[in-house]
């Protein structure tokens, strides 16, 4: 075994192999054999039969589009597969989107183990890079099985900021972090009756949570125009965070490590396979598409939307009986430059988004197989300026697969429906403001009980998981990070895992 072979390995290359990011829409794709690869000449052998798909990612950071362009079969070579490079780490994360990422830190600054992080792509590639970053409370139910780690991260990422600002750095220049507060709208008696209830709840909570009538809205947001009977719930104290700056910045603060050979990253080189000990069964190493990482303490499987394809793809073969049933769950997002109509003060949500969620959680709780008709495409509002003053107006969410092309029947329905609050959006076309524009689409990690995957598999004492986050991952990194953390290392965790355990998927 070498150990740190190399310190950062991030290779910036067009193409990428998504042998097993795209298992599940290519059954027929091979991935590796467990038992073959405990011997890596058998496996190097499997990997000559294995048909290898390029794709390239025209956008990962925000670009307009995204496109997997499947490439011809490709040979795998012999001499180069026996030399593949092999590491070691105490710990190596499969998946770099936010979740990934904060894992890593969270290791580096809360212990001595080295960290290797693995992507198939980069780390804005999945949904990390659409999110709109809000890191909000608003939205959440106090008591709910998930307040506990919403509050515990939400304090976790004020810290950083706090953090940043008394070493004299600017959070807004390197999180994008602004508290602008949060507005949670209704329209109808039935949402205000909502949101007047959750104010309360808030405020029991302990937090600062206002009911604003129509006019007290009006003064806050003069460019929110409800009609009579509308109202808000307001929570000054949540914040928003730039997604790309955030993870540039935990990047950043990550490579730090490198120096001393903690931690090293792994780009491009999708995860293939897993290598066992043929003495303990237990997992020894990670095979990616160039390389063997072996792992000495764990091995994380943070995958976002792919988890589930991931896990099967790694386990295949053995007699693993838990299935994430992770969905990928699209959103757009539509970003307007030098937009110049209005200004906003705050974060808004329109109440109907945290209705779809909760209806999508009431289903699943009720035994239905999905939640809502997979196919039903659903568009609410919400809308912020970002730290680079462009005006981002959101989302959609829609289960069609692992496609990411942008739709513009749904940007066109995203604007339909900001102009239905902001009125002054009605005297621009979409067509007009085409020059200033830019889409993002990602792939929220969903999962049919509402609730994300965090902890160890059961019977495979290195191996954990941290997926599953909807649209909640940027709120909810700095927690999961925090709880994954203390369980590698055997630390009680500061919120109960419960809710979140692996056990719910075994089959
Ligand atoms: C439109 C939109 C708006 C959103 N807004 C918000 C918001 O305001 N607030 C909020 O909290 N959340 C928001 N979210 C949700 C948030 O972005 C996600 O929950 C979060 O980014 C998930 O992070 P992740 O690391 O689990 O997944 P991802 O970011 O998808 O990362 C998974 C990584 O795994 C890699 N991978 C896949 N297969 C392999 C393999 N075989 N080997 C190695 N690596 C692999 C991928 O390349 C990818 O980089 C939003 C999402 C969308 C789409």
């Amino acid at each position: 075994m070498v150990r740190c072979a190399r310190f950062l390995h991030f290779t910036i290359s067009p193409s990428v192999d998504y042998a097993s990011k795209t298992s599940k829409e290519s059954p027929k794709m091979a991935m590796m054999d467990l038992k073959a690869i405990s011997n890596p000449l058998s496996l190097c052998r499997n990997q000559l039969l294995h048909r290898k798909l390029a794709s390239h990612k025209s956008s990962y950071c925000g670009r307009e589009t995204r496109r997997h362009l499947a490439q011809p079969v490709h040979v795998a070579n012999l001499q180069r597969d026996i030399k593949a490079q092999s590491h070691s780490y105490d710990v190596v994360i499969v998946g770099a989107g936010i979740i990934g990422l904060t894992i890593a830190r969270q290791f580096l600054l809360g212990s001595d183990l080295s960290v290797a992080i693995i992507d198939a792509d980069v780390p804005c590639a999945g949904a990390t890079g659409a999110g709109q970053g809000y890191i909000w409370r608003i939205n959440k139910e106090p008591g709910h099985e998930k307040w506990e780690l919403a509050s515990r991260s939400h304090e976790l990422w004020v810290n950083l900021a706090d953090s940043l600002q008394q070493q004299g750095m600017d959070p807004l220049q390197i999180l994008g972090w602004k508290k602008t507060g949060s507005l949670l709208v209704g329209k109808t008696e039935e949402e205000c009756a909502m949101l007047e209830s959750r104010a309360k709840h808030l405020r029991d909570a302990g937090l600062g949570a206002q009911f604003l009538s129509n006019r007290e809205l009006q003064m806050k947001e003069p460019a929110l125009v409800l009609e009579e009977g509308g109202a808000a719930v307001f929570l000054p104290d949540d914040c928003q965070l730039d997604a790309h700056r955030a993870v540039a910045s935990i990047e950043k603060g990550n490579r730090q490590f490198a120096l001393n050979g903690r931690y090293a990253e792994f780009y491009h080189e999708p995860a293939t396979g897993l290598l066992r000990s043929e003495s303990s069964g237990e997992i020894d190493a990670v095979q990616t598409s160039k390389s063997t990482i072996y792992s000495k303490k764990a091995v994380i499987l943070a995958a976002g939307s792919w988890s589930g394809s991931v896990m099967h793809g790694l386990f295949r073969n053995s007699n693993m009986d838990i299935d994430v049933p992770v969905k990928p769950r699209k959103g757009h997002l539509l970003l307007i430059e030098n937009f110049d109509s209005f200004k906003l003060n705050h974060a808004l949500m329109e109440a109907g988004y945290v209705n779809h969620q909760s209806a999508a959680l009431q289903a699943a709780v009720s035994g239905a197989e999905t939640p809502y008709d997979a196919e039903t495409t659903s568009v609410s509002m919400t809308a912020t300026m970002d730290s680079s003053g462009r005006l981002v107006l959101g989302s959609s969410r829609q289960l069609v697969g692992f496609n990411t092309d942008v739709d513009e029947s749904i940007i066109t329905r995203i604007w339909e429906r900001a102009a239905e609050f902001f009125p002054a959006l009605r005297e621009k076309s979409l067509t007009e403001l085409k020059k200033n524009r830019s889409v993002r689409v990602g792939l929220r990690p969903y999962m049919p009980d509402g609730k994300p995957v965090i902890g160890p598999v059961p019977g495979w004492s290195k191996f954990y998981v941290a997926a599953g986050h909807e649209g909640e991952g940027l709120t909810l990194a700095l927690g999961t990070a925090e709880m994954i953390v203390d369980m590698v290392l055997g630390n009680p965790t500061k919120v109960d895992p419960e809710p979140y355990t692996v056990h719910r998927c075994s089959s």
